[in-house]
């Protein structure tokens, strides 16, 4: 029987991993560039770390064993990961993408993959006609769900049921849920990216991105590429990630009660005009985030009034931090329209109803209290 996805946490070495000969309960880092070999044709498994490092291997186990997948690959970035995996692609071939992206994979999609000869064509997904766009050239789908930041939510296993009728890969970005609330591989998804630096890292102190598959054709060309470009973590950073992911499962517990309590006092709020957090039993996704995850994350985004008012909250916040990233212990607030979507062009941007009024709050784990006292003093000195 699988183990639930806590212990997972903590405990993979006495399943699959590996143990040091010190019974180091920390998994050790390996800080080495090279390994030396026994003899002629001997290796002890490893050769080089740009193909592979005990640390590294180690954490890429524990994240594939978290996700259900066959692997998982490390990468400097979450971005690292997102250009890694277009190198799977070839020129003129046509990816379905959702519209309401984390900015920095619009950035990547339209200035460097397009480049490459990729084209792409921007859907809402969790309501836009998928099928209806798919081309001869149409290789994947590519989607947030929640997305990021106007938090729509696309039913995964529907996607991945046309996904699988055109023969398209289903690529999900997980990085808002992370698998302990949603896993989108079980539900028919071929290919899950995450931002390690954000939940799963969960300390805001290190970079870190991922791939993980269940698909073998892809897990064969993810490895040859990442051997040959070399984005691969580094020890250390790999050792943090697999600190962070111990405690994955009680930070998102906490982080997604305080969140909830946090959206429900903004909708009480008269500077508040709408509150987008899909655990609200009157978001329009509620519904397909009980089926399909676990929780409902962290993550949530309202609009204010006024782009006036919305400046003096990112102003007078002090212990809420005005910050970009997400997904830390700390609680963060950021505003899309000069931050994470800066480069995402202003028509799309309002098309997704990213407004100067809208902010992104990403919920810590402090006291409830505190952080409701904050907002309220907060919410008082608007002018
Ligand atoms: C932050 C983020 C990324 C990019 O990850 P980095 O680690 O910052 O490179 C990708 N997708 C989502 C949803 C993110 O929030």
């Amino acid at each position: 029987m699988e183990r639930g996805i806590n212990t997972r946490c903590l405990h993979l070495e006495e399943t699959e991993g590996k143990t040091d000969n010190y019974g180091a309960l920390s998994y050790p880092i390996y800080q080495t560039a090279t390994y030396a070999h026994a003899g002629v044709g001997k290796s002890t498994g490893y050769d080089y770390s740009r193909l592979q490092n005990p640390t590294r291997e180690q954490l890429e186990k524990v994240v594939a064993s978290l996700e259900g997948g066959i692997d998982a690959f490390a990468l400097s970035s979450g971005m690292a990961a997102i250009t890694l995996l277009m190198e799977i692609f070839k020129p003129g071939d046509h990816i379905i993408a959702e519209a309401d992206l984390y900015g920095g994979s619009v950035r990547l999609f339209d200035n460097v993959s397009k480049k490459n000869g990729y084209e792409f064509t921007y859907l809402n997904c969790s309501r836009d006609d998928i099928e209806g766009a798919i081309k001869e050239n149409t290789k994947a789908v590519y989607i947030e769900t929640p997305t990021n930041p106007m938090m729509n939510v696309s039913d995964i296993s529907k996607i991945a049921e046309i996904a699988k009728r055109h023969g398209l890969y289903l690529i999900v970005d997980n990085t808002f849920l992370s698998p302990y609330f949603q896993n989108p591989l079980k539900l028919g998804a071929d290919i899950v990216i995450h931002s390690g630096t954000k939940f799963l890292g969960g300390h805001n102190d290190t970079l870190a991105g991922f791939i993980v598959t269940n698909n073998e054709e892809v897990q064969e060309k993810l490895r040859f590429i990442i051997k040959t470009t070399g984005a691969g973590l580094a020890p250390f950073d790999c050792w943090l990630i697999l600190r962070g992911i111990k405690t994955l499962g009680i930070r998102m517990e906490w982080s997604q009660e305080n969140a909830i309590k946090i959206a429900n006092w903004l909708k009480e709020q008269p500077v508040v005009k709408h509150v987008y957090y899909p655990g609200l039993q009157e978001h329009p996704g509620y519904e397909i985030m009980k089926k399909q995850a676990r929780g409902f994350g962290a993550m949530l985004t309202f609009d204010v009034d006024t782009e006036a008012h919305a400046l003096q909250i990112l102003e007078s916040v002090r212990m809420i931090k005005f910050a970009e990233s997400l997904g830390g212990v700390e609680t963060l607030i950021t505003y899309p329209t000069t931050q994470t979507h800066a480069d995402v062009p202003e028509e799309v941007r309002l098309k997704n109803g990213i407004t100067p009024c809208t902010l992104r709050v990403s919920v810590g784990i402090e006291d409830i209290e505190d952080l409701l006292a904050e907002l309220t003093e907060v919410f008082k000195g608007l002018k």
